[in-house]
């Protein structure tokens, strides 16, 4: 089944085509994806203007749609279903894309479904051949999401902890931007980290000894005042880089924790990694040698995978496609939609 995935749900027009029979290949199953940033458009205001966002994906979507069949060789008459993001994110720019693929697939004459953003993200590790099998623990780390969740199969989603305040992608965002660094900040953090001292400063592990929430709100406030109050923290390329490694190792640090303590609790033997923190070099290797040393193992996606993108749509779509579900012609999204609502697809059943 080759489907179609759209992703608009802010600031990233994503569309992809993955081919379920071509999963066993190379490239994780995906005839080809193409991706357009609206970084630059909302630069100058210094956060995604939700009424600029929708109008860029509305002039980007056909002609990204042609580059990507064009790219993939395949005929728009070849696409066997169509899957956009439903939520949750910003509802005029959900709305593009899901306006878009529903009338496509009505066009087409074939099956559409809305997905849900966060579940693409926790699914994009699964794609491919060497998919770790439920059940496992997730941490879902992206710019607005930190959980810890206990996956028992799509749709069987279990919350065992989150961020009381802010996501860590939003905390590296923050801190890159208190070092005059540019959105996104993760990237930017990392590279500026690899040369640096991850012990240089000592910042806090937030709520590390409570239970399986997080909390990056006064790590933000704990930057702020280290850059304050260290000479060369706005010139000195060195002082730069060990700042930089110190925040990237103490957010790393107290997630890897909250993820052994997660697995110990839960009793299971697998994490996977998704959203775009899960990009992060540093986050997976130091995950890698503390899951070694409790007989754990760690998966995550390839890094163009990890952030926005609209393969992993078409990939959550085809889940649920395949289980014989699909959406009616009333196009509805859902701007806030907690992962624990959606419906179950049992393992078990052969639809
Ligand atoms: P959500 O999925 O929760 O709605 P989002 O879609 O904005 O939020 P993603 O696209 O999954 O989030 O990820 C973007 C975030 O990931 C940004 O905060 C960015 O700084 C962070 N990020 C990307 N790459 C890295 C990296 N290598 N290291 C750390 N953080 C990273
Ligand atoms: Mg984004
Ligand atoms: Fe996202």
């Amino acid at each position: 089944m080759k489907v179609l995935g759209l992703e608009t749900s802010c600031d990233e027009t994503g569309l992809a085509i993955f081919d379920s029979e071509a999963q066993h290949s190379s490239n994780q199953g995906l005839l080809g994806q193409v991706l357009y940033s609206q970084i630059e458009l909302h630069a100058t205001y210094g956060g995604v203007v939700p009424e600029l966002a929708s109008r860029d994906h509305i002039r980007k979507l056909v002609p990204l749609f042609d580059e990507l069949l064009a790219q993939c060789k395949i005929d728009k008459s070849e696409i066997d279903a169509i899957a956009y993001t439903k939520g949750p994110g910003l509802i005029g720019a959900l709305m593009t894309g899901a306006l878009f693929g529903r009338t496509l697939a009505y066009a087409l004459d074939v099956p559409a479904i809305g997905v849900h953003h966060m579940e693409g993200h926790l699914l994009a590790p699964l794609m491919g051949a060497n998919a770790p099998a439920f059940p496992f623990v997730s941490l879902l780390v992206s710019g607005g999401h930190t959980q810890l969740i206990a996956a028992h199969g799509i749709g069987q989603y279990e919350i065992l902890g989150e961020s009381i305040d802010d996501a860590a992608g939003e905390c590296f965002d923050k801190a890159a931007k208190m070092l005059g660094l540019p959105y996104p900040g993760g990237p930017n953090i990392a590279k500026l980290a690899e040369t640096g001292n991850p012990n240089a400063y000592d910042l806090p592990r937030p709520m590390l000894h409570r239970g399986l929430d997080f909390s990056f709100s006064g790590m933000k406030t704990a930057v702020h005042n280290l850059i304050k109050d260290t000479k060369g923290a706005d010139s000195d390329p060195y002082v730069r880089a060990d700042i930089a490694a110190s925040f990237q190792h103490a957010v790393v640090d107290t997630l890897v924790k909250k993820c052994v303590k997660a697995l110990k609790q839960s009793g299971m033997q697998r994490l996977v990694i998704a959203g775009g923190v899960s990009a992060n070099q540093h986050l997976r290797e130091t995950l890698e040698t503390a899951l070694r040393k409790i007989g754990a193992s760690v998966h995550y996606a390839p890094p163009a995978l990890c952030t926005d993108n609209g393969a992993m749509i078409a990939y959550a779509g085809y889940q649920r496609l395949q289980a014989g579900m699909c959406d009616d012609l009333a196009v509805s999204c859902v701007p806030r939609w907690p992962l624990t609502e959606l419906p179950p697809i049992d393992a078990d059943s052969d639809t």
